[in-house]
């Protein structure tokens, strides 16, 4: 039977809680109109049920919090370093690994690195500190991801997939001595968590070096997937999660890791490189931002919590159960007829706020009305993925209009029940039922980076 169909429970028990309260329908108009409606900077306090991110939000096992006790916390060539390589260097199969406090840390040492003034980097739709550090280092992204990514309609089994004739175009045209590498996402975020295909990265490596390009991997949500590799590509139905996820790491050059996000820690992450040169030029500038190279900003406690946490993340009860609760929240809001991006990804469910709000043009912020609309109705926190979030063209200074305008309902991993997701569903087609008298918003403040993080806004015709 289809694991759609199936039903599935979690694979742990509850041994420790935490209280969530119901803020009162008058603290709840207070805290928005507080936060500028822009649902990150609400007061956690003030939220029920928070789907903001699933980054750094994971419920760690006893096994984690156990292991935690051992973190050696020399300054110096610490043990859980090394416990953290071996792991890094045993499940995703890379040779050398620099520690960092968070993604955006490795990405800055490795856009440091190898990125130089006017140079390119193409990849499977952008991440906004992804984008931005490659910016800031002097290149410019270029999206050569398939077209299907920017249909929210499109039931493409992996939208996350290379275009491989464009991304050649793009060698041949700028010259390979111009790409300091292929910058590959697997899952998308931005496109709704959607997949890449075990082929298509495969071919991608190919063709980067056959042009002597490197193609370094965003990892942060690579085991969901490979859940969806062995769930939906031909051969790949009897392998197991963790053998997936080594072939793939295999035909990239490195990584950068949000260990945030599938590897169920709080806080920290890696980059990860096959290239002794690399590393070496990566270790030596993370003694400026991060830390020596054998901690990168990250506690050894916190060294050892990731490296148990890695191996955790590949269990197939474990992958099986997170994925199944993204899907079982999707499944709820397509037969209620909520729009959302199709097919379900592997971290959270996308509303469509252009199908959902077509009373709201997209100067009027939709997604992030939306976003503020359902905090409103029962205190779910979600966040907008739109064009608040695409910032402005770094030539023209006017806004990107992404064609994809949505409302990320995110799923912390081993945080929320069935039930929990129960309510967000019946909220989500409450302000369904309700959308006519959604507003739009205008923005009062602007932030110059990552503006989604700190925008402020207020509704129009108040
Ligand atoms: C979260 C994330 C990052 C950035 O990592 P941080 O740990 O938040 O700094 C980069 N890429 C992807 C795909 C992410 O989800």
């Amino acid at each position: 039977m289809a694991l759609e169909k199936r039903t599935w429970a979690e694979p742990f028990k509850i041994k420790v809680v935490e209280p969530v309260r119901i803020p009162t329908q008058a603290e709840r108009e207070h805290a928005i109109r507080e936060a500028g409606y822009n649902t990150f900077l609400l007061r956690s306090d003030d939220v029920y049920i928070d789907l903001l991110t699933d980054s750094g939000t994971s419920a760690m096992s006893d096994r984690q919090w156990a292991a935690m006790m051992m973190g050696d916390e020399a300054y110096a060539g610490s043990r859980s370093f090394y416990r953290l390589e071996a792991a890094v260097q045993n499940w995703y199969g890379y040779k050398y690994v620099v520690p960092t406090h968070q993604g955006r840390g490795a990405e800055n040492l490795l856009s440091k690195t190898l990125i130089k003034a006017g140079d390119i980097v193409p990849g499977n739709m952008y991440f906004t500190t992804t984008r931005l550090h490659q910016e800031l280092a002097g290149g410019t992204f270029v999206d050569v991801i398939i077209p299907e990514a920017h249909d929210s309609k499109s039931l493409h089994p992996f939208k996350g997939d290379v275009d491989l004739a464009k991304l050649e175009q793009v060698i041949k045209t700028y010259g390979a001595e111009r790409i300091p590498y292929v910058s590959i996402a697997a899952t998308v975020n931005m496109a709704g968590g959607q997949p890449i295909s075990l082929g298509n990265v495969k071919a991608v490596g190919e063709l980067a070096h056959r042009y002597g390009v490197r193609v370094i991997l965003d990892a942060a949500r690579v085991v969901e997937n490979a859940f969806f590799i062995q769930n939906r590509e031909p051969g790949c139905e009897g392998r197991t999660i963790a053998s997936i996820v080594k072939e793939l790491c295999s035909y990239t050059d490195g990584c950068t890791m949000s260990a945030k996000k599938d590897p169920l820690v709080n806080i920290g992450g890696f980059l990860a490189v096959n290239d002794q040169a690399i590393y070496d030029d990566a270790a030596n500038l993370a003694v400026i931002y991060e830390g020596l190279h054998t901690y990168g900003g990250m506690a050894g406690r916190d060294m050892e919590a990731l490296a148990t946490g890695i191996e955790e993340s590949l269990h197939e009860d474990h992958i099986r159960a997170r994925v199944g609760q993204v899907l079982y929240l999707g499944k709820k809001l397509t037969d209620a007829g909520v729009p959302i991006v199709l097919p379900v990804g592997g971290h959270g469910v996308f509303l469509d706020a252009k199908a959902f709000l077509p009373h709201i043009p997209q100067e009027q912020y939709p997604a992030q009305a939306l976003a503020a609309a359902l905090y409103l109705d029962s205190g779910v926190r979600s966040m907008e993925r739109g064009i608040v979030s695409a910032g402005r063209n770094k030539e023209t200074g006017e806004d990107n209009k992404p064609r994809l305008e949505l409302v990320r309902l995110t799923i912390p991993r081993r945080v929320y029940t069935q039930a929990h997701m129960d309510v967000v569903a019946e909220s989500v087609q409450s302000v369904f039922e309700e959308r006519a008298c959604i507003r739009g918003l205008t923005m009062t403040y602007e932030p110059r980076y990552l503006r989604f993080f700190q925008a402020r806004f207020e509704p129009l015709g108040a």
